[in-house]
């Protein structure tokens, strides 16, 4: 009998895409499981590549050829047999190889890095000792030039150098060198009785060990330097007082918590939706529910109970929030009421504090989870309750490969745990918003805000008269008094600049010219204050011309409205206010975020300017104005989403204002005040917003009626790009119904990003059986048989169709 491992290589390709089998050796036998990490060799090479065990057999007679597993990267499996089974789910329902998905779902460090060495094998080959020195290999990485990567090519074709690939594993657990205290105080105080008078230093240490005792085992050996020699410490070492050893230390993302936070006794409408929710939990049934609620509803105190109540049945819960930097109140109230049992995961930690929370919750040590997107993939085990808060946001949809939704994941993982998910939003999706009309989610309202506080007065300002009457085309005169009269009053005020799809930019007035991007089809971003023109696609960045670089006009101009130039204009008119301006230059250092937001809570400034990002969960009770400055910049996109984003972005930002007893005013300034999307966030009224939405996506056979699926194709040369899009088209026609609704090919919205063409198609349909396997296939042949210059993406539902 042999046995055999299943293991999937680390090459993300479709021809690797497959479980390959390895032996396994004797030594290995009882140690390789499924879920293991391992180190293979791989194809004409025999190039060592880390790769994971997904299934063990065993055969009656070795196949001829069968290579044997190197070595194990890890000890025990560091992927369930849920999470295992959740890469394969992954990879056929978002197109992606399985490879890809299994590093996806564990923390960044645990990838393999691998460096390339060369080993010299004939010293007096000519060029070798120039190149290698006295030594006998070297890495092969950008530090060498060119030319001597070239001599180095020329060694390894005459076989005086060869390859080899060592992998790396980057996760590092991070020790600290300890003192073990090994004996008892009245050892230490016997011990230290004992020794003569000359050994002063080490009866001082014995003496003060003895003290310490009660307190603890282990002390820092950097603490106890500071008052004994390094040679003391090895005496008491070399007599067996103490132990000296690297012990680990945990990288802690929460400070140690001691106050615990009790519950609050809940509402009727809260108390329905949370018996509801506990039911379901208790049955073990998979149910979805979906919590629509309004700013201010008590949704988070639902989420609270719920967890309160799987954690006594020993089960474990998982939150997840959009983009945690960005919600710190949210973390900080999960925290206050579960202390040390949370762990924390977002792409705001470090790696090294990704990897020591991921290993708590895999331990068992955290019981609740609070992440953001990648955080649905957390190692928990015996989950009992799933919860998505804003579940309407676009950041729970993966843009890269695996194109996942967090929403799927979770419902999928709440199926093999046979428990509850909670969709939470004031603005549910409209596809989530629909399925809990046709009951297969389980609809829990809570109507009303939990101070009974109304929602703040929502004026619509009609920036078309403004036009007319004033040449500030950023700021109306109703926004403006009200921003004076905030000041007058000591309340603070929020001003949200929406740019989406939305940028400033430089033209010349005499000719038209706008500077563009020499790597994108996009015109470049200005920066006031690093004085520089910016591409937000692929990061290029130049001065600002002082000349037209096409006339040589001097007329050259800023245009459009950028977060800088308003916070300039607002200093201008307001000049004793403070103002913080947040987005992404201001907050792209750790922790900025969470310091602005702490000295504006802390009432250090009067104005707080900045982009979608302040619209989440802030709550400030001094708050009583919010202006939203360019409410429709987000219509006139070419997306079928464009209203429901407006909506959803109005009526949250608009939250933000009264929350405490003060009452709040917004003013929305806008070109279209008509459009029903801003005439029905005014009135804070969802529903009648679901209902007009549902229409409009009926009549256009959108979703939530027709599923969708795009398929973009690129390439370096624009007409090969559209070639392998009509191609694409040819072999989906025949495999659709008449029905589907097929879309393109066309160059996507911005045609080039970082020297690539896009074309995309579109299907919508409702229920087509071939496709799926075609998508699949198509996949798999076009690696094949184009160029690798050419990339397929396939996008099931996708969020963007620019
Ligand atoms: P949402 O998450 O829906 O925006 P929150 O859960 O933040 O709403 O609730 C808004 C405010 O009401 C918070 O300050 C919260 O502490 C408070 N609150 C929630 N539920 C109750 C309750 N049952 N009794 C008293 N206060 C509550
Ligand atoms: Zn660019
Ligand atoms: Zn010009």
């Amino acid at each position: 009998m042999f046995n055999i491992a299943e293991v999937i290589v680390d090459v993300p390709a479709m021809q690797t895409n497959k479980p390959f089998d390895y032996e396994i050796p004797m030594a290995l036998a009882t140690v390789v499981q499924p879920g293991m990490r391992v180190l293979v060799g791989f194809g004409k090479g025999d190039r060592t590549l880390q790769g994971f065990v997904i299934n063990l057999k065993t055969l009656a007679k070795a196949p001829t050829g069968l290579k044997a597993i190197k070595d194990v990267v890890d000890l025990e499996p560091i992927l369930s047999p849920e999470l295992l089974d959740l890469s394969s789910w992954l990879a056929q329902t978002t197109y992606a190889f399985q490879i890809t998905c299994l590093q996806t779902i564990l923390p960044g460090v645990m990838r393999g890095d691998y460096e390339k060495i060369a080993y010299l094998v004939t010293p007096d080959a000519p060029e070798a000792a120039a190149l290698f020195h006295d030594k006998k290999a070297l890495t092969v990485d950008n530090q060498l030039t060119n030319a001597q990567l070239t001599t180095l090519v020329r060694l390894k074709n005459s076989g005086a150098v060869r390859f080899e690939y060592q992998v790396h594993n980057k996760a590092r657990i991070k020790t600290r060198q300890a003192v073990i205290l090994n004996k008892t105080a009245a050892q230490y105080t016997q011990q230290a009785a004992t020794l003569p008078k000359k050994l002063q230093r080490q009866k001082a240490l014995l003496q003060y060990l003895a003290t310490q005792t009660a307190k603890t085992k282990v002390i820092f050996t950097k603490t106890l330097q500071a008052d004994f020699s390094a040679s003391v410490l090895k005496t008491a070492e070399k007599h067996d007082l103490i132990t000296i050893e690297a012990v680990e230390v945990k990288r802690r993302v929460l400070p140690a918590q001691t106050e615990i936070q009790a519950k609050q006794v809940l509402l009727p409408d809260q108390a329905k939706a949370v018996a509801a929710i506990d039911a379901a939990s208790t049955a073990e049934k998979q149910q979805v529910f979906l919590l629509e609620g309004v700013t201010g509803s008590g949704k988070t105190e639902v989420y609270l109970q719920t967890m309160a109540n799987v954690l006594t049945h020993q089960r474990t819960a998982l939150m997840l929030v959009p983009e945690i930097a960005l919600t710190p109140q949210m973390v900080q109230r999960v925290y206050q009421r579960f202390g040390d049992q949370v762990a924390v995961l977002h792409s705001g930690l470090s790696e090294g504090e990704k990897y020591d929370e991921w290993r708590r919750i895999k331990a068992g040590e955290a019981k609740v989870v609070v992440g953001a997107r990648s955080a649905v993939f957390a190692p928990l085990e015996n989950i009992g309750l799933i919860i998505m808060d804003e579940e309407h946001e676009s950041s729970y949809k993966q843009e890269d490969t695996p194109r996942y939704h967090a929403r799927d994941v979770a419902i999928h993982r709440a199926a093999y745990y046979h428990c509850p998910v909670v969709l939470g939003s004031a603005t549910p999706s409209l596809e989530s918003r629909a399925r809990a009309q046709k009951g297969v989610y389980q609809l829990l309202r809570l109507p009303k805000r939990v101070n009974q506080a109304p929602l703040p007065e929502v004026h619509i300002v009609d920036m078309r008269e403004n036009i007319q009457q004033n040449r500030n085309l950023d700021f109306s005169r109703s926004l403006a008094d009200a921003i004076t009269l905030r000041l007058a009053k000591k309340e603070q005020s929020v001003l949200m600049l929406n740019r989406r799809g939305f940028s400033s930019f430089v033209m010349c007035r005499d000719c038209g010219y706008v500077v563009k991007c020499p790597n994108c089809d996009i015109s470049l971003t200005l920066h006031v204050s690093s004085h520089s023109l910016k591409c937000h696609y692929c990061g290029h960045e130049e001065p600002i011309p002082k000349t037209c670089p096409n006339c040589q006009s001097r007329k050259i101009r800023y245009f459009g409205t950028g977060t800088e130039k308003i916070e300039q204009e607002l200093q201008h008119m307001y000049p004793e206010a403070k103002i913080i301006r947040m987005d992404v230059d201001t907050t792209r250092r750790k922790g900025a975020y969470e310091r602005l937001l702490k000295q504006f809570g802390q009432g250090d400034a009067d104005i707080l300017l900045g982009t979608q990002m302040i619209a989440k969960g802030l709550d400030f009770p001094n708050v009583t104005l919010v202006g939203v400055i360019n409410a429709d910049t987000a219509l006139g996109l070419p997306d079928f989403r464009a209203s429901e984003r407006t909506f959803q972005l109005l009526t949250q930002v608009a939250g933000r204002a009264g929350r405490g007893d003060k009452k709040g005013e917004v003013f929305v300034q806008t070109y279209n005040p008509d459009h029903y999307a801003i005439q029905l966030a005014k009135r804070h009224d969802y529903e009648h917003f679901f209902a007009t939405e549902m229409n409009i996506r009926h009549q256009g056979n959108y979703p939530p009626y027709y599923f969708t699926v795009q398929i973009s194709c690129s390439h370096p040369e624009e007409n090969q790009a559209a070639k392998a899009a009509y191609q694409m088209l040819k072999r989906l026609q025949p495999a659709l119904s008449a029905k589907a609704i097929v879309l393109g090919p066309t160059p996507r919205a911005i045609a080039r990003i970082k020297n690539r063409y896009y074309y995309q198609i579109i299907v919508k349909y409702k229920s087509e059986p071939k496709l799926a396997p075609l998508l699949a296939d198509i996949l798999q042949t076009t690696q094949r048989s184009f160029s690798k210059q050419l990339y397929i993406a396939i996008d099931r539902e996708p969020l963007q169709f620019m």
